[in-house]
């Protein structure tokens, strides 16, 4: 949701303007929310930067199969270590190879 703020004369001060993630309690600026995923719809879920990786990932390994050889049950896999990173990889759970969001498909080589 969006926080809004106003002068004193009630006209928006949109300079305090809050994000407000609706599936964690991540708050920012809205000047600067690029990186947020942020409906046009004002009825819509509004999700920070790392709920939008997570449920962008849960969408593709529902809905998508692995590049490297066609199994359709890919994992959700935490990447990093950081205890707030809720960006995940989508990993077969055949050949291990992984999608991250950011650096696309990557082939684990079968072992021989
Ligand atoms: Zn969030
Ligand atoms: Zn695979």
């Amino acid at each position: 949701m969006i926080i809004k703020a106003y002068h004193p004369n009630g006209t928006p001060d949109l300079r305090r303007w809050l994000v407000q993630c609706d599936a964690c309690p991540a708050q920012g600026p809205l000047l600067g929310s690029e990186e947020w995923f942020i409906p046009k719809n004002p009825d819509m879920f509004m999700y920070c930067p790392g709920c939008a990786d997570y449920f962008t990932m849960r969408l593709i390994s529902t809905g998508l199969s692995c590049a490297g050889c066609g199994n359709p049950n890919l994992k959700l896999k935490r990447v990093g270590h950081h205890p707030s990173s809720r960006t995940q990889d989508a990993v077969c759970g055949h050949c291990d190879s992984y999608l991250n969001p950011y650096t696309g498909w990557h082939f684990i080589d079968p072992p021989f």
